[in-house]
């Protein structure tokens, strides 16, 4: 997939509209509790600041649901990023409108606006378009930087590119590109580890993976599915009871294919997902009646590490267990810390497991570690997302 990019067109002089992801996570003061989405888009800006452009950056934040919320105003964020890029932000009270516009018009290359919260207006999410046609005004170009929303087809990522030129910023280019490489020219041997919460979230993706990878490694929650369609008896262990059919299915492809599809052999279990829960470490196929599957025991940890580490292309999506409370988090790191030693190329998908991997110290020891949670499930679904089909192609 080659799309054009902010590299591959004249900007300087020119008034460049720029879809950011900067949908962080606040804290109780109101403040940015995690800035990595927007240190995430900085290359762009700076890029485009350089090449002497005047820079319009466009956002949503949480969910205000089409109307003013005052704590969701982009003010702090703004902040945050004038101290990164340091320089000044313009903040802007509004996203659409004639003052809007009146300040952008006098917007000076090398100077950066940055719009009110698009969602604050029910034509974002609506994909209204004359709320996409009011954005379009603001640029002479459009840039879609924000990969996490490419999923969506809502007016800052599709609508608006109806009227302007339309083309990748260069985080949205990396995400094309490593992902698109997994599907498109893996190396092999090709590994995907798979966990997290439910199979149901990640059928696609386990579908789709399995006809391009080597070996499947599944932790997590959703092992417990696949355990359970072998005929093991889970506990209380997370089991999703509609799709223990599917999951057998999965297995059967991926016998034919002669791929291994790995389940843990043993699991950390509990009463309870509480550190302080009593707990231990058994053989998969012996669960005690009433405790829970939280974690990959160590022996699972240890041969997952294994074939993770013979890889040539591993991507990781979906924690190994409940990593956020301590004692069930040593199969997620051991995982993290075998893709970290890999010397193939890694790619690392899921806003937890991208947070698991932040919170163990790992963040920069991978190729990749997208932005998307839901866009990069859809993408290695196979899926086109919206937000990049409007791109220009090469
Ligand atoms: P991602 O966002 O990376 O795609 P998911 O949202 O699918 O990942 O799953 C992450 C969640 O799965 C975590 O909050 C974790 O606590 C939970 N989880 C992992 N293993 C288990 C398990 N054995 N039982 C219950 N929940 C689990
Ligand atoms: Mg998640």
């Amino acid at each position: 997939m080659e799309k054009r990019t902010v590299r591959d067109v004249e900007v300087a002089g020119r008034r460049v509209l720029v879809r950011v992801d900067f949908n962080v996570p606040l804290d109780e003061h109101g403040r940015v509790a995690d800035d990595r989405r927007i240190r995430e888009s900085l290359p762009t800006v700076r890029y485009l600041l350089e090449q002497g452009a005047a820079v319009v950056l466009m956002s949503h934040l949480g969910r205000p649901g089409g109307r003013v919320v005052e704590e969701l105003r982009m003010a702090p964020v703004g902040e945050r990023l004038a101290q990164l890029l340091g320089r000044p932000v313009r903040v802007l009270p509004d996203c659409v409108g004639p003052e809007v516009e009146a300040v952008v018009a006098r917007l000076q290359p090398g100077e950066v606006a940055l719009l009110e919260n698009l969602r604050f207006y029910p034509g974002e999410e609506g994909n209204d378009p004359a709320f996409a046609a009011a954005l379009a005004r603001l640029g002479d170009l459009y840039v879609n930087d924000a990969f996490g929303t490419a999923h969506r087809a809502h007016a800052s990522t599709v609508g608006v590119a109806a009227h302007l030129p339309a083309v990748a910023g260069l985080l949205m280019e990396k995400e094309i590109r490593y992902l698109s490489r997994l599907l498109e020219s893996p190396e092999h041997p090709f590994v995907a580890v798979l966990g997290g919460k439910k199979v149901s979230d990640k059928i696609g993706v386990l579908r789709n993976l399995l006809e391009r990878v080597d070996a499947v490694l599944v932790g997590g929650g959703m092992a417990y599915t696949f355990l359970r369609s072998q005929g093991y008896r889970v506990g209380r262990s997370l089991v999703e009871e509609d799709k223990v059919e599917l999951a057998r299915e999965l297995s059967e492809r991926a016998r034919a294919r002669g791929v291994p599809l790995w389940l843990p052999e043993d699991v950390v279990v509990a009463e309870r997902p509480s550190a302080e829960a009593s707990r231990r470490v058994v053989l998969a196929g012996e669960i005690p009646e009433g405790w829970m599957g939280l974690d990959i025991g160590p022996r699972t940890a240890e041969r997952f590490a294994g074939v993770i580490e013979g890889a040539r292309l591993v991507v990781w999506n979906g924690p190994m267990g409940v990593f956020e409370v301590e004692p069930f988090a040593a199969g997620t790191r051991a995982v993290a810390e075998a893709v970290a030693r890999c010397p193939g190329t890694t790619v690392v998908g899921g806003g937890d497991t991208a947070a698991a991997v932040e919170r163990f110290g790992l963040l920069g020891r991978f190729d990749h570690v997208s932005t998307g949670g839901g866009a990069s499930l859809e993408f290695l679904e196979g899926r086109e997302l919206p937000g990049i089909r409007v791109l220009q192609d090469w």
